[in-house]
């Protein structure tokens, strides 16, 4: 190349390097602020997220914060008939709004940049899970919200990750919502909630369990037991956010 010709590149090179970069960038699925990958989250929301990272509780898939086998919110809970648990995030600060959004605003397109949070969990654990399991909502209210949260997510999950989503469970049952319930409450709120669709039955097959939230985990351990008793399943439960 000619010197004439170097000088132009030099001149116009950033440019188009700009150029280049602004077509290519992509909006942070939560804050809209320019992100170099598609459904990536930006690193300030992902920093203000709050990703469980290190040796997580069996009992909720959070952080373990001290020398105890639990964490301090799972040891007054009695046994979890899960094998094993991992939350992608505390629901504090961020992830609250980021969980808050995609159930009640309308944003189902918040399924995949969160599922694409969790591949690494799923890489990392030495789990093979036969199927990923999304803990069902009453029709009642996914016609009045549109759609199902942790089905969405768990479809996103399984393109990810390569395992089958079965809606082996249904619900049965309209529960009051769990939130304004004590913990005997809840349970009792929880009893034949859910019941196996026979049509995605199989026996003796491990399986991620998941939901949005976990909060005491009666909603997980009512769906956990279900799959059990008449699957004779292995359950693990994977959750968006842990309270
Ligand atoms: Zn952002
Ligand atoms: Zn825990």
């Amino acid at each position: 190349m000619n010197i004439i010709g170097k000088k132009l590149l030099d001149q116009i090179g950033p440019g188009i390097l700009k150029t280049a970069q602004f077509f290519c960038s992509f909006p942070c699925p939560f804050c809209g602020v320019k992100t170099d990958g598609i459904n990536n989250f930006c690193l300030d929301c992902l920093k203000k997220l709050r990703l469980v990272k290190g040796t997580r509780c069996p009992g909720c898939g959070g952080a373990l914060d001290g020398v105890l086998e639990l964490c301090t919110k799972c040891i007054e809970f009695e046994q979890r008939p899960w094998e094993g648990a991992f939350a992608i995030f505390e629901l504090r600060g961020l992830g609250q709004q980021v969980i808050h959004r995609f159930k009640f605003h309308n944003s189902p397109e918040l399924a995949r940049p969160l599922a694409i949070l969790s591949k690494d969990i799923l890489s990392s654990s030495n789990v093979k899970f036969d199927y990923i399991v999304p803990v069902p909502l009453h029709w009642s209210r996914c016609f009045w919200r549109g759609y199902n949260q942790s089905v969405l997510f768990c479809e996103e999950l399984g393109r990810f990750s390569d395992i089958p989503c079965s809606r082996m469970l249904r619900r049965v049952k309209r529960t009051r919502q769990q939130a304004k319930l004590n913990r005997d409450e809840r349970r009792k709120n929880l009893l034949n909630a859910f019941d196996i669709n026979l049509k995605a039955a199989v026996q003796g097959k491990t399986i991620l369990l998941i939901d949005d939230v976990m909060t005491t985990g009666a909603t997980l351990s009512a769906a956990a037991n279900v799959l059990k008793e008449k699957c004779s399943a292995q359950v693990y439960i994977l959750v968006i956010g842990r309270r």
